[in-house]
């Protein structure tokens, strides 16, 4: 059995569930998952001086600048227990990053799915006003129409989810994101998969896939987690 599994990292559009689909993957293959976002949220609680710079970036509403980004990714994934593969979500942003973090990725799995299938997902996402829970009419709907499971309470929309907001935040997605996966498809390393179908039929594919590069690691990792049926 070998015991190093790929280095990976998912892209997607909002909506498509890349963070999830990261998750499960990196839970599958026992290796860590890192989040770009919650990331920069840790180190931007701590009063170091890295910390202090993301923290100024974050409270401005901007983007953390690509030199802090491939600084911060490169750190942590030269950490032990990165060595044996991680599933990365929310790097690289932009071809810059693309280049600077190459040697660190094997594979770039992008999770496709057409923009009006995005907005018709991101349209019906709910959330309690109360205790916060969030809720999707079509793929997590609550078990009484309309109300919070957990406190009753009656549940509102999301506010960011508006359908101008949607196709802007898409909009400012193609531009920045399709050249990133034009730079992997150039690298031979992009994996293509189709977002559209429900979340467990997306993970059972991805990880089908990643089983043809990692064999021995992923056919023992089903037999534990029983995800070995056929598609
Ligand atoms: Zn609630």
């Amino acid at each position: 059995m070998i015991n190093t599994c790929p280095r990976v990292v998912i892209m997607g559009p909002p909506g498509s569930g890349k963070s999830t689909q990261a998750e499960i993957l990196a839970h599958r293959l026992g290796i860590p998952y890192i989040s770009t976002g919650d990331l920069l949220r840790f180190i931007a609680s701590q009063n170091t001086s890295l910390g202090n710079e993301i923290k100024a970036y974050l409270d401005r509403g901007e983007i953390v600048s690509d030199d802090l980004t491939v600084q911060l990714i490169v750190t942590i994934v030269s950490k032990d227990e990165y060595k044996h593969g991680y599933v990365g979500e929310g790097f690289p942003r932009t071809v810059i990053q693309a280049e600077a973090m190459d040697s660190l990725i094997d594979y770039v799995i992008y999770i496709k799915i057409a923009d009006s299938v995005v907005i018709k997902r991101l349209l019906s996402r709910l959330s309690c006003p109360k205790c916060g829970e969030n809720y999707n009419l079509i793929t997590q709907p609550p078990l009484i129409q309309g109300v919070c499971d957990h406190c009753q309470t009656k549940l509102t929309s999301r506010s960011d989810d508006t359908k101008a907001i949607i196709l802007n935040r898409l909009k400012v997605y193609h531009q920045t994101t399709e050249p990133v996966i034009a730079y992997f498809q150039s690298k031979n390393k992009l994996i293509v998969i189709n977002g559209e179908p429900e979340v467990e039929i997306v993970s059972k594919n991805i990880l089908n896939i990643i089983a043809k590069c990692v064999p021995n690691k992923v056919e023992s990792d089903s037999t534990k987690w029983g995800t070995n049926e056929a598609i």
